[in-house]
């Protein structure tokens, strides 16, 4: 029951996506559907995991439709999804106990303040590469036994399954409550705060000072193995990937050297740098995370740059402030004028996490005289992205001596040519956007592929890789340096808002 095609689900924080690619790694068909974004609180978001699952069945259905497929033209089945997004269910009625926490949340800030205790936010980072920050999902677990009746007793007598949205997808799709298999990757257990970097298995003394019951974590398992057969649609195809979307984009991106680097822009914007076999140690606000680990393999892991708020805030300027009816109008409108006319946004919704990590933080806009346009304000919002990627790559530059020479770029506020000539111009280095710029759903797809024998090895996936677009840097650098002080100037204006 061997085809030609490799199919991927890319579960994100706004969507959900199926794509069937092809044995060259060709797009041939997809679907995408939206699900609701739940604000219970200033700070709070949330999913409904249910609604999630459902979305999901229905763009595998469409892409499978659009493709003119069968199952059984499907050799492999990855999964990709958005990180850290915590889901506990009922492993008996296969029911979510609560809408899912989102990555963005930050509900556990005072929690997480408490746990650091003394040693404050390092105090696992040796074992896990994270800061003790809401980001991760070990401290939204804790959150949820601790405040949803009765389910402390339920988590311990194993009634109950922990699981990032990878969990809940495979358990769901080999079948759910009926004989649905409870296993996690390696690259999103290491976005929990609860697995160790050199064992790549929990950590029995993080987990007791949570208060996480063993019983209700799934297995860890590789990035790139057989860890079930999928039921419904694609009845019979081996569900052979996971990643979390950030490193698929690494794998699809092709940066399986040492020193490649790629940021991928959607909803936040996640900068990977390979670093090779071994963790390295971040002295300066970036995470220590697994890349990939195909099978047996040696892992890879990555330095990442996390910025919580990128085409996030180009959403709140069309969904709050109605300054535009669609992301597309962001463009043109930015354009419209020469510069930002002295305006500054830094979007810190969600605290600000690289280089910073203060869950103090909240936004700001500066600079604002009468002159200021809601144009300017649109260039604001779009040099934010590029600002915030600037002070992660310099990061980066300070802990590893890598100097990026290049950057390979993703997601969907690539799309916007604007945005991207001002990151060139700010980092003054070229960046470039290849042909297939749905990079995450490729990883997860090519892991599937190498898991089943689509493809030989890395090499052969390397040969796809295609420029589509690059941007060369233009901005002289007096303008650059002193944009970028005015930039930090305003990033000290968000902090200590929260007492
Ligand atoms: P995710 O996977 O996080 O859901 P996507 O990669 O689909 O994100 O990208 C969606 C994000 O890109 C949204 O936050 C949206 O605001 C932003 N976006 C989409 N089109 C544009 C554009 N033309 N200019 C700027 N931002 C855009």
């Amino acid at each position: 029951m061997t085809g030609s095609y490799v199919a991927a689900i890319d579960q994100g924080t706004t969507s959900s996506r199926c794509i069937v690619f092809d044995r060259s790694g060709r797009i041939v068909a997809v679907d995408q559907r939206e699900h609701r974004q739940i604000f219970p609180r200033p700070g709070w978001v949330e999913h409904d995991a249910g609604e999630i699952w459902a979305k999901v069945q229905a763009v595998v259905a469409g892409a499978l439709a659009r493709a003119g497929l069968s199952a059984g033209e499907v050799s492999a089945l990855g999964i990709t999804n958005q990180r850290e997004t915590t889901v506990l269910w009922d492993r008996a009625t296969g029911k979510p106990v609560h809408n899912a926490v989102v990555w963005q949340d930050t509900r556990t800030a005072a929690l997480c303040h408490e746990l650091g205790g003394a040693q404050g936010p390092d105090r696992f980072r040796q074992a896990t590469g994270l800061p003790l920050a809401s980001y991760f999902s070990g401290p939204k677990a804790a959150w949820l036994l601790e405040k949803v009746p009765g389910l402390r007793r339920r988590a311990e007598n194993g009634e109950i399954a922990f699981g990032t949205v990878d969990s809940w997808l495979v358990w769901n799709l080999t079948g759910g409550t009926d004989g649905g298999v409870h296993v996690t990757d390696v690259t999103n257990a290491s976005r929990t705060l609860l697995m160790n970097l050199e064992t790549l298995q929990w950590d029995p003394a993080i987990l007791s000072a949570l208060r996480i019951p063993e019983a209700m974590l799934p297995e860890i398992r590789s990035s790139a193995e057989v860890y079930g057969r999928a039921t419904g649609k694609l009845a019979g195809v081996p569900v052979a990937a996971a990643l979390g979307d950030q490193q698929a984009a690494v794998f699809g991106q092709t940066c399986y050297r040492v020193g490649e680097a790629k940021n991928t822009y959607g909803t936040g914007s996640f900068l990977l740098l390979n670093t090779g076999t071994r963790p390295v140690a971040s002295k300066n606000g970036l995470l220590t995370t697994v890349g990939y680990r195909l099978g047996g393999e040696e892992p890879v892991y990555c330095l990442e740059g996390s910025i919580a708020v990128t085409g996030a805030l180009v959403q709140w300027i069309r969904d709050q402030l109605g300054l535009i009816r669609s992301t597309d109008e962001i463009e043109p409108l930015a354009a419209s004028v020469p510069d930002n006319g002295g305006a500054y946004i830094v979007p810190a919704f969600s605290g600000l996490y690289a280089p910073y990590w203060r869950s103090d933080a909240r936004g700001v806009v500066t600079g604002l005289t009468r002159f200021v346009t809601r144009a300017h304000l649109a260039r604001a919002v779009l040099e934010a992205t590029s600002w915030q990627t600037r002070e992660v790559v310099d990061a980066m530059y300070q802990d590893s001596g890598v100097r990026i020479t290049e950057l390979k770029v993703d997601g969907g506020m690539t799309a916007n040519g604007l945005l991207m000539q001002h990151q060139a111009d700010v980092l003054g280095v070229p960046v470039i956007r290849p042909v297939v710029s749905e990079t995450t759903c490729l990883g997860a797809a090519y892991a599937a592929g190498l898991a089943t024998g689509v493809w030989d090895g890395p090499d052969e996936l390397r040969t796809h890789w295609r420029r589509d677009a690059e941007w060369t840097p233009s901005m002289p650098a007096e303008v650059r340096e002193r944009e970028y002080r005015n930039w930090r100037k305003a990033v000290e204006r968000t902090f200590g808002w929260l007492e």
